[in-house]
């Protein structure tokens, strides 16, 4: 399946003692030399897949009403709503650095000033030592790059860019408003800015085979991204995703499928690719299913079974510089 730019698998397996994945928890502790946890921030951004600049309604999956313009509450200032968490994890966890997560809604949509004025207000607590930022791929205009790039010269900074898949059919499906070589487009204008690029992808997507899933890992790990969140689809409630599962038009993956899809998706990225997510989260009152999506621990511990079981870890069948074929054909801007 795979044409142009030469690669040669790539031998990993040094040792069984070495972790099955580069966890994100692993490269936090090598990058600030301690425990850092993330404060998730929502710093009143809609999202211009809901507010009408790209489209409404916004993708399938994605309850949107908390950040549609017309619904919008109250809401804390950053730095309450940073005092509030950290209070948590001091607590909890003893943590004593933290990272401010820009994750509600599209948190580049805005004029520059308000986005310099956000994430200056994070920053400037004393225990932040880092800055994560979420947005879609066509949202990063190159004034706001060259903004995110200022903050990386201070700071860790991470950008976290929706793509969900390769196949430009499954992003029409989930009415993402954007095609794959919008994605390929930013990350091509991100790259070597100073910060790290984040993917996130959803495995389980109605009509993708395994195949179509593998190629999705392919083109990441060909974009040589530093790191990935891998979701399995899951549904919430109130999204238009709900009303599809209850007509029986979204068929789920079962915890055993998603585990060996997830087992050969990491097989395919770059060892030193870090793994920020492994599984679809939702708060216990808005999850509709599947249901085995609740259960965190299990779902790590089937994967690192199955890799113990393969006798292979993330990067066994990485191909460096390898592009999937009908990834190449249709984004001619990698030729
Ligand atoms: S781009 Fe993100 S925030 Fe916007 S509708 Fe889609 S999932 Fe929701």
């Amino acid at each position: 399946m795979e044409s142009g730019r030469a690669g040669k698998t790539e031998t990993v397996i040094k040792s069984v003692s070495e972790p099955f994945y580069r966890s994100f928890r692993q490269f936090l502790t090598e990058r600030f030399g301690e425990r850092v946890h993330r404060i998730a921030l929502d710093g009143g951004f809609t999202c211009p897949n809901v507010d009408g600049t790209v489209t409404t309604g916004g993708c399938v999956y994605c309850d949107n009403r908390s950040f549609s313009p017309n619904r919008r509450l109250p809401r804390r200032s950053i730095r309450e709503q940073m005092e509030h968490g950290m209070n948590l994890l001091r607590a909890r966890y003893g943590t004593k650095k933290f990272l401010a997560y820009f994750q509600a809604g599209t948190n580049t949509h805005g004029p520059v000033e308000k986005l310099r004025r956000l994430y200056d207000e994070a920053l400037a607590h004393p225990d932040i030592v880092g800055l994560m930022i979420g947005t879609r791929p066509d949202c990063l205009p190159e004034p706001v790059l060259d903004l995110i790039t200022e903050y990386a010269h201070r700071c860790w900074v991470c950008l976290e860019i929706g793509l969900q898949s390769i196949h430009d059919r499954s992003l029409r499906w989930m009415n993402r408003g954007h095609d794959a070589a919008c994605f390929v487009d930013a990350v091509q204008r991100s790259r070597g800015r100073g910060f790290d690029l984040c993917v996130h992808v959803i495995l389980g997507l109605p009509g993708e085979t395994p195949a179509d899933m593998m190629e999705t890992a392919e083109a990441c790990a060909a974009m040589e991204l530093d790191a990935i969140k891998i979701h399995n689809l899951h549904v919430v409630r109130d999204t238009p995703l709900e009303e599809m599962y209850h007509r029986g038009e979204v068929p789920l993956p079962t915890l055993d499928e998603y585990i060996r899809w997830t087992c050969d998706f990491m097989e395919r990225l770059p060892p030193a690719m870090v793994i920020h997510r492994l599984s679809g989260e939702a708060p216990r009152d808005y999850l509709v299913a599947p249901q085995w999506c609740r259960e965190k621990g299990a779902i790590l511990r089937g994967i690192e079974n199955e890799f113990r079981r393969r006798g292979t870890r993330q990067g066994a069948r990485y191909r460096a510089g390898v592009f999937p074929r009908s990834f190449r054909t249709a984004l001619p801007v990698l030729d």
